[in-house]
């Protein structure tokens, strides 16, 4: 899952990505409201974190703008104000959370899943397709009940084969949704990652998950 992060205080910024970083999350960082805002525009994200005391163009606006050209995208306000006109001023705008800085990082992080697990419409954390399991919160991964041990970047690549389910995905998804930006799609990074992925869920067992889609993509299915 590949989130947009828009803060301008950089201490804040590098903390907040180390720890999404750590839960697997792969994070592009905008320090202006008009980058942020171009950057969304552009990249189809799963999460926007946005600050409202930004430079150039404040997150409130970033927002409503987002809005008025129908993206989308789940929206986390962060923002070092705690008046309630704030607040109502940041959902009113199409913000879909608000979180008042500063904050516990288990508290974000909560929010932060919560948000995208409402977006793919799974109401659980531990995904589950055939014998196959992978927990959110743990980032465990087994298959039949033996653990695997996958990298970081196959970890996301799996999380999200296996969010979209019986849907074919293609290169562009997952280079859009697993690499970060500036990303050369036309690599052939993501085949060879299938096949490290493939390697660990698949090899071992009777009944392959990840299917090739000749001339489309992949499909993890039963
Ligand atoms: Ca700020």
């Amino acid at each position: 899952m590949r989130i947009l992060l828009v803060e301008d205080e950089k201490r804040i910024a590098d903390f907040i990505k180390r720890g999404l970083k750590e839960d697997k999350y792969v994070v592009d960082t905008a320090c202006d409201g008009e980058k942020g805002l171009y950057l969304a525009e552009i990249n189809p994200y799963d999460l926007i974190i946005l600050d409202i005391m930004l430079p150039l163009k404040d997150g409130i606006t970033v927002c409503k703008e987002l809005r008025n050209k129908q993206i989308d995208v789940p929206v986390l306000m962060l923002t070092a104000k705690d008046s309630v006109g704030d607040k109502v001023r940041g959902l009113n705008c199409g913000a879909d959370d608000y979180l008042t800085k500063p904050f516990a990082f288990e508290e974000f992080l909560a929010r932060v899943r919560a948000l995208i697990r409402r977006k793919t419409g799974n109401k659980s954390t531990v995904l589950k397709v055939a014998d196959l399991q992978l927990d959110q919160l743990t980032h465990q991964v087994t298959r039949a009940g033996k653990q695997l041990m996958l990298t970081h970047k196959e970890y996301i690549l799996l999380e999200y084969l296996m969010l979209n389910t019986n849907t074919v995905v293609t290169r562009t998804m997952l280079a859009e949704h697993v690499w970060h930006e500036n990303f050369d799609s036309f690599t052939n990074v993501i085949d060879v990652y299938i096949n490290y992925v493939r390697n660990k869920i698949d090899k071992d067992f009777k009944k392959q998950l990840i299917h090739t889609v000749r001339g489309a993509g992949y499909i993890l299915k039963e």
